[in-house]
């Protein structure tokens, strides 16, 4: 049987389960979880970011309006979300696994993978792992805290496994029963297949799951144009292969801004914070940038975007000066942002980097700065927080992510 090496966790309705963990009078109740904003008289008028199992089975589906959830489902208890209070489940949750198995990413508020090996890397020992993991869960953070677990040899099958069967679902992937075990699902239901790429797939006569599968790598590599199709095809293969964030051609982060951080100096800090988080995520999948693009989105008026090509990087203080640099005309100004994106590109892995005459930069190896640029990521991910950052930021947490 093949090596499992990943373990992916994904919380189920993992908002409204804190809500009902920490308010027992929601318990058992459809609970919709809104957006930071409340209306004209009071009315709620962002939308429903997350909802409840209760709710989810009684329609309220996706990210809709609070008129509309209170359409389909009219007993529906609307709670405005508390981001620190999900942050704080999210570490509760690390703490816990961590006693029992090794954490390697928090992947998202709700997502963490933990690393299999040794022992844990033959199937029925790693599903003892997750059941363990499950309970610990229980015990520690709460009984009303769900998730969903994938086991995989690789970060993509764990990934996909993980979103078989929710909630409390438990299911792994592997050469052994793939594709048979995915053939039903859409193209674009796998992670990090978008519609366009479905399209895209079409064209190439691509249809089903199991045509992906039998994909030769190198012709994924034409279809996605990119490097990345071929690492897609061979991590559905099963082949131990590193997952990527997205399918786009560079790292992205995005957040539509809370009210209070909306002015032109608090937008920049979040958008600080974001390149710190963009460019710590490319670095660990092993790439640098060449392009390093900025988007602030502003009411009533065109956005505010500037771009830069440069040197390849990975070194986190080069993009924070960069953004500085770019956002500056903002930063100064007086509008205010509705969200900020920062968006890295032309990517080449670290080890393809030419030397540079001119610059400290050896062929295919990071220099001194980036180097500790990457000591800081592993601190930061193993305590799963900011213990060291680069400058002045401001975290901004929650479900705002559109990256
Ligand atoms: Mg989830």
């Amino acid at each position: 049987m093949t090596p499992m090496r990943t373990l992916y966790l994904d919380m189920n309705g993992f908002f409204a389960s804190v809500e009902q963990q920490v308010q027992p009078r929601l318990r058992g109740r459809p609970v919709g979880i809104t957006a930071l904003e409340t209306g004209p008289h009071n009315n709620w008028a962002g939308g429903v970011v997350a909802a409840s199992y209760e709710a989810k089975d009684a329609g309220v589906k996706g990210i809709i309006s609070v008129r509309e959830a209170r359409s389909i489902c009219p007993e529906i208890i609307f709670i405005q979300a508390r981001h620190k209070l999900y942050a704080r489940a999210n570490q509760a949750i690390a703490r816990a696994i961590d006693r029992i198995a090794e954490v390697e990413y928090i992947r998202s508020i709700d997502e963490i993978q933990v690393g299999l090996g040794g022992p844990t890397s033959e199937l029925p020992a790693a599903l003892d792992l997750a059941r363990q993991i499950k309970q610990v869960i229980r015990n520690d953070v709460g009984q009303y805290m769900r998730c969903s677990i994938g086991i995989g040899p690789n970060q993509l099958l764990a990934k996909i496994a993980g979103k078989l069967e929710k909630p409390d679902g438990l299911q792994w992937l592997a050469p052994e029963n793939m594709p048979d075990r995915i053939a039903h699902l859409q193209l674009d239901d796998l992670p990090g297949i978008s519609r366009r790429m479905k399209e895209r797939l079409f064209k190439a006569h691509v249809w089903t799951i199991e045509d992906l599968h039998a994909l030769d790598p190198r012709h994924a590599r034409m279809i996605w144009r990119s490097v990345e199709g071929e690492r897609f095809v061979r991590g559905l293969q099963g082949e131990n292969i590193p997952l990527l964030e997205t399918s786009r051609s560079g790292y992205g982060q995005s957040k539509v801004l809370a009210p209070e951080y909306r002015n032109p100096v608090s937008a920049c800090k979040v958008g600080r914070w974001l390149t710190e988080r963009a460019v710590a995520r490319m670095r660990r999948d092993g790439f640098c940038a060449g392009y390093f693009s900025v988007y602030i989105s502003r009411f009533n008026q065109r956005g505010f975007k500037r771009s830069r090509t440069l040197t390849r990087s990975q070194d986190t203080r080069v993009f924070m000066g960069l953004f500085d640099e770019l956002s500056r005309p903002f930063s100064q100004g007086h509008t205010h942002a509705v969200s900020v994106s920062v968006q890295l590109g032309k990517l080449i892995p670290l080890d393809e980097r030419p030397g540079e005459l001119f610059q400290p930069l050896e062929a295919g190896k990071a220099n001194r700065s980036e180097k500790l640029s990457t000591v800081v990521d592993h601190l930061n991910r193993r305590y799963g927080r900011k213990v060291i950052q680069h400058g002045v930021q401001q975290e901004h947490l929650g479900f705002f992510d559109r990256g």
